[in-house]
């Protein structure tokens, strides 16, 4: 048998069914990479300048109200429009395309232009899951939507232009690919095996142990067996819940301090604030019941060994197979003792 820390291996994502090549002996080379600033600059409570703040004018024209805990708004730039013809173009099955008509919203989190969910109350944390379920509700109700995404884009390094708190709502009606295939594998796996993939996973980390992050009563946050960034995390409902919308109160409390202590983690790990692109997978609303379905939250960081320095999938990644260097069990006890 190999040795997970030193041997060259490859490890199955059974939520999506793709491999991941982990070579741990290659974090040991020498970096003469790219290095990038960090972006540690103190932000003030409210920034004149900045298109979120309460009563400020947006790019678009349209301003702000001076909101006091969460506010969602129409994207004025939005990748989905609902006006677009879903109309299929297909030649040969070689040339096929089909319009795309969705919904894109911004939500931000607080009023306060400083704050991240690492360093928000609970109670304010509280808000914006109870504002992700009902924008999950509301837009997943509409006939024309059959798949909700939530996510949030932290730091320059992944391309978020603003520093104030907020998260992106993309709604739409064709399963994107990542949605496609985690269904797919949770399908197949109920129907082998009258299990829930991922209720079968949380239990074998929680004994485990090894690459455990973090828990409460409710939730569970680990770095994946499968996991493709350095510092990959996975948190995930204890109960069998399909959506957001579908977790208790005590669950959206849970899922506000998972939340909170994994941000926390990450920014400690490097004494830095720490980028990241996070978001939900959970129950497409087509209108089906998808008992298939456990919702979770995936964050999937770009740092590897410093604030500065960034892990880049490309070459063998872009061509091949994803790759990593630090393995997840030492990923995980280095959050752990972040
Ligand atoms: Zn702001
Ligand atoms: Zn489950
Ligand atoms: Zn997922």
């Amino acid at each position: 048998m190999f040795d997970w820390k030193q041997d060259t291996h490859r490890r199955l994502n059974p939520l999506t069914n793709e491999w991941v090549l982990v070579s741990p002996h290659r974090t040991e080379r020498p970096w003469q990479g790219q290095v990038e600033a960090a972006d540690a600059a103190a932000q003030p409570e409210y920034d004149p300048t900045c298109y979120l703040c309460p009563g400020n004018e947006r790019a678009g024209g349209a301003r702000n109200p001076r909101y006091s805990s969460t506010f969602v708004f129409d994207n004025d730039f939005a990748a989905l429009r609902p006006a677009t013809p879903p109309d299929r173009f297909d030649e040969s099955g070689l040339l096929v395309a089909q319009g795309e008509p969705g919904i894109c919203r911004v939500g931000c989190f607080s009023p306060r232009h400083d704050l991240t969910i690492a360093n928000m109350r609970p109670a304010g944390i509280r808000s914006v899951v109870d504002m992700w379920a009902g924008q999950y509700t509301e837009l997943g109700a509409r006939e024309s939507i059959r798949h909700v995404q939530i996510f949030e884009n932290r730091g320059a390094m992944m391309g978020c232009s603003n520093a104030h708190p907020h998260c992106q709502i993309w709604a739409n009606a064709h399963l994107p690919n990542e949605i496609a295939k985690e269904q797919a594998a949770q399908l197949k796996w109920r129907e082998a095996r009258n299990h829930c993939l991922i209720c079968d996973y949380a239990a074998l980390e929680s004994s485990r142990k090894e690459r455990l992050v973090d828990e409460n009563a409710t939730w569970l946050a680990v770095v994946p067996f499968w996991a493709v960034w350095p510092f990959e995390t996975m948190a995930m409902p204890r109960r069998h819940v399909a959506s957001i919308d579908a977790l208790d109160g005590g669950e959206r409390d849970g899922l506000a301090d998972i939340l909170q202590r994994l941000t926390a983690r990450y920014n400690r790990l490097f004494a830095a604030p720490f980028p990241y692109s996070m978001g939900f997978h959970q129950s497409p609303t087509d209108g089906e019941s998808h008992a298939e379905w456990h919702m979770h939250v995936h964050f999937l960081p770009p740092l590897l060994r410093s604030a500065t320095v960034r892990k880049f999938l490309v070459g063998y990644e872009m061509l091949a197979a994803p790759q990593r260097d630090l393995t997840p069990e030492s990923a995980a006890e280095r959050l752990r003792n972040a």
